[in-house]
């Protein structure tokens, strides 16, 4: 089969043939994709920032956000046949460690990340495990939600966190309506009587977050905020959600915290840098997000099939990687890149 691979870091990807994956354990499920996300982790790969987290062996094929069909399955796999149309959780979990045990796939103690550490999706068949899919509804396709299996994910398991101490007449900032953030966004909308406020730097970006639920947009222009403080009755939001950390923003994010509210850190680059008796007088909460569980995966899907979360796609034939790759960095991509075989 045609797979695309990192051969070495500081280069492009390559793409070359290579044996197509059958099912070696029980529980194995070989998919045959139907489209895969290019991620900004991908370009990250590539120029080296993942050697020594992952430890992978190169070449391996890259790509971490799949959705397609069931090719093969394992003797032992029940819950899919072949033909389902599946998403794939980004993580293959072992199922009998405490964390898996008590549906905390993100901390699994014998994990593997196919994408990152072991062969991923740019490619036209992917082996994973029975754990890891999720059938889709009839009514979505794969190429079109293949982004939702790691951005939306972590949008989602952010989102649905903060969503559950939200009550109706609290706010919530959303900081950075890009990619992750205008998911974010829709989450909050489908699952909170919260008032929304998005704030970004691109005019552009908090129109968009208006138009997918946001009851407030704020152009983050060195007044911002002020803005959140006067639409917050001077007090600041009970929940914070910063898909950007960097920048400033985990500095403005945290200001733009009431006493006693959470400020929820998913996207990252700076340091947090808090008087720790400005914690403990405020009593401020600072939450990470890290990817989401298959339980998240399970019910931004039924989001999805409700019509509540849409993601905006481009489309490239797998062969066209390198395009891909290049109009991503080079910020030429609206919503997300998506590879089909
Ligand atoms: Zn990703
Ligand atoms: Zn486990």
């Amino acid at each position: 089969m045609r797979a695309v691979q990192v051969i070495g870091y500081h280069r492009d990807l390559e793409m070359t043939e290579v044996p197509a994956p059958s099912a070696v354990d029980p529980h194995d499920v070989i998919v045959r994709i139907g489209g895969a996300g290019v991620c900004r982790t991908d370009i990250h790969i590539l120029e080296g920032q993942w050697e020594q987290k992952s430890g992978v062996t190169l070449p391996y094929t890259i790509g971490h956000e799949n959705a397609g069909w069931v090719h093969a399955v394992g003797s032992a796999v029940t819950n899919v046949a072949e033909g389902d149309k599946v998403i794939v959780h980004p993580l293959m979990t072992c199922g009998l460690c405490r964390a898996c045990r008590s549906g905390d796939d993100v901390h699994c103690a014998r994990s593997q990340f196919p994408g990152i550490d072991t062969h991923g999706g740019y490619a036209e068949y992917l082996r994973t495990t029975a754990r890891s899919v999720v059938k889709l509804d009839d009514s979505l396709e794969p190429a079109d939600v293949a982004a939702l299996a790691d951005a939306g994910l972590t949008a989602y398991h952010a989102a649905a966190n903060a969503a559950r101490r939200l009550r109706p007449g609290d706010r919530c900032v959303v900081i950075g309506a890009g990619g992750l953030g205008h998911i974010g966004i829709q989450v909050l909308a489908a699952l909170t009587a919260a008032e929304l406020v998005v704030v970004d730097r691109n005019p552009d970006a908090v129109d968009l977050g208006r138009s997918v639920g946001a009851h407030h947009g704020v152009v983050a222009d060195g007044t911002h905020v002020a803005q959140v403080a006067e639409l917050t009755g001077g007090e600041g939001a009970e929940v914070v959600l910063d898909f950007v950390g960097e920048g400033g923003s985990t500095r403005e994010g945290l200001a733009m915290t009431r006493r006693a509210g959470d400020y929820h850190v998913v996207g990252y680059g700076e340091n947090v840098d808090v008087p720790t008796i400005d914690l403990v007088s405020a009593e401020i909460n600072i939450i990470g997000n890290l990817v989401g569980s298959y339980g998240d995966l399970c019910e931004l899907m039924v989001l999805a099939a409700r019509g509540k979360v849409t993601l905006h796609t481009t489309k490239y034939p797998l062969a066209d990687f390198q395009k891909a790759i290049d109009d991503l960095d080079a910020g030429r991509v609206r919503g997300r890149a998506i590879l089909i075989p």
